[in-house]
């Protein structure tokens, strides 16, 4: 069964008047179920209740709590990962074999337990000289690391529970109480992880909130709301923007992890045959990934052997009915989406990029939000399918001179967030990997993605970094503190 209602002040409770709205599944278009259709004063509800949680209990400064809380509700959640799982496929159209990695699996094993262990870990104070830099002063000094309040928690619908929990592991084993507003399109996942904190942990009521809603606006009271201490979001640059905007006017710090534009460079001492053939495997999960590299920059001089072994691959790609094991790309997320990414196909096509593979609508599949793998050739990176995320499953594969030309263009991109280089020789691909402003990058197919791995953009593609360590500071404040020091003798 599906969970309906939201998490509030410890409670089940449904929207304020009982409203709710239909959870569609993109691969059937089916209504999967209604789910709580949290008005504003909902939120507001929520936001209170993590105020007084934060302010009135001992959560922030209670270490074996925390750990324990984080402890019980990945137990609570491995105990129902076979029925999530299927919540997720149905309606985030997530491939199931993507479930048993990024999309579930992997971010179970170690999204909340990773922070929970490091809660002892954490560096909660550190001691300055009692001499300052400048030789005077006799003050017994400390840098004093503290929760920074109220987190709201705003996520999109790609990777619904891997986003989620990698934000809320963090958050809690800093001390912070949190409401969360999931993505209208991927609303029942967020509320059964609601249900398993009420019901399944010692989490304190108002700790943890879920508020669903289909309305977007709903999230602005979030930015606005002075009894929020900080904003993390995961979503598209032009809601980041809003956002900050709106957080600008009480002057609370955002976290954001925004869109990407990322590229795959492939050295002309690379195994061109060996590396493109995983070519369409940025057709995963429908292209709905921030972090993919959607444009291939080949060497000018290998340009069309490039472009027929990425065609194989691409040919080859097998996708389709999400719960079939053998797909790694589902459908999109909506039929909004997929009209999106076939507007950008059509742009791509009207600036003069040459369809290599796809380019429209599979005649196969006639229900579901599905577009063909699209590889498009002949494109500059000027173009607007080079230069905009399309979040749809399509390859730009654009051309370069020599290495410096390939920095160039991997760098000319208002979005910094990730991507990949293929060497035959490590050592150049780590020099070229210096000079490029992103986030993350793998080399020669390496995996970097942990939850002690910093993730997070340059440019355009947010600010701050989620996991690692720096994805716990970012939800602590910093005191000094300094007293007199004991006298010598
Ligand atoms: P989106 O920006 O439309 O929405 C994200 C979330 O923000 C949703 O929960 C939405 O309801 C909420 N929201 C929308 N307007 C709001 C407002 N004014 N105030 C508060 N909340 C608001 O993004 P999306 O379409 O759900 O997700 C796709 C985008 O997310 C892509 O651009 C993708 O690159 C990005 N993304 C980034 C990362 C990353 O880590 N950098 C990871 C996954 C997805």
């Amino acid at each position: 069964m599906n969970e309906t209602r939201m998490l509030i002040g410890g409670q089940l409770v449904d929207a304020e008047g009982g409203a709710s709205f239909d959870n569609v599944n993109p691969a059937t278009e089916e209504v999967i179920g209604p789910v709580a259709d949290g008005t504003r004063a909902d939120m507001a509800r929520a936001v209170g209740a993590a105020r007084e949680a934060f302010d009135t209990t001992g959560w922030a400064r209670d270490h074996e709590a925390r750990k324990s809380g984080l402890l019980q509700l990945q137990a609570a959640i491995e105990a129902e990962q076979e029925e999530l799982r299927a919540e997720l496929i149905a309606e985030a159209g997530a491939p199931l074999l993507l479930t048993y990695g990024p999309q579930l699996d992997a971010p179970l094993r170690e999204a909340l337990t990773w922070p929970a262990e490091m809660i002892d870990a954490f560096p909660w104070r550190r001691a300055l000289p009692v001499k300052n830099a400048f030789g005077t002063g006799d003050a017994e000094r400390e840098v004093w690391k503290e929760p920074i309040g109220v987190v709201a928690v705003i996520v999109p619908w790609n990777f619904p529970m891997e986003i989620l929990l990698n934000k809320l592991g963090p958050v809690l084993a800093m001390g912070n109480t949190c409401v969360v507003k999931p993505a209208p399109d991927t609303p029942h996942t967020a509320a059964r992880l609601g249900r398993l904190v009420a019901e399944h942990t010692d989490i304190p009521p108002g700790v943890v909130n879920i508020v669903t809603a289909q309305d977007h606006e709903v999230g602005e009271v979030l930015s606005t709301s002075p009894a929020v201490d900080m904003v993390a979001f995961t979503g598209s640059t032009a809601t980041g923007r809003r956002i900050m905007a709106a957080a600008a006017a009480t002057v609370k710090p955002v976290f954001l992890e925004l869109g990407g534009k990322s590229a795959n460079i492939v050295l002309d001492d690379a195994d061109l045959e060996a590396t493109l053939a995983g070519a369409a495997g940025c057709c995963m999960h429908g292209g709905q990934g921030c972090a993919i590299s959607t444009r291939l920059l080949v060497p000018r001089s290998r340009y069309e052997d490039a472009v027929e072994l990425a065609r194989a691959s691409f040919e080859n790609w097998a996708y389709g009915d999400p719960t079939d094991p053998s797909v790694l790309q589902g459908p999109q997320i909506s039929a909004r989406q997929r009209d999106r990414v076939l507007g950008y196909i059509d742009q791509g096509r009207a600036e003069g990029a040459r369809v290599v593979v796809g380019g429209g609508r599979p005649d196969h599949l006639p229900r579901g939000y599905y577009v063909e793998p699209t590889l498009f050739a002949d494109v500059d990176n000027t173009m607007t399918i080079a230069r905009e995320e399309i979040f749809g499953p399509v390859l730009c594969i654009i051309g370069y001179e020599d290495d410096d030309d390939a920095v160039r263009i991997a760098n000319d991109s208002s979005y910094g967030l990730s991507g990949t280089i293929t060497s035959g020789d490590v050592e150049r691909a780590k020099d070229v990997a210096r000079k490029i402003r992103t986030g993350t990058l793998g080399l020669n197919g390496a995996i970097w993605y942990g939850p002690d791995a910093p993730f997070g953009g340059y440019k355009g593609s947010g600010i701050g970094r989620q996991c690692g360590i720096e994805g716990l500071e970012i939800f602590t404040e910093t005191k000094t503190v300094g007293w007199p020091a004991a006298p010598t003798t």
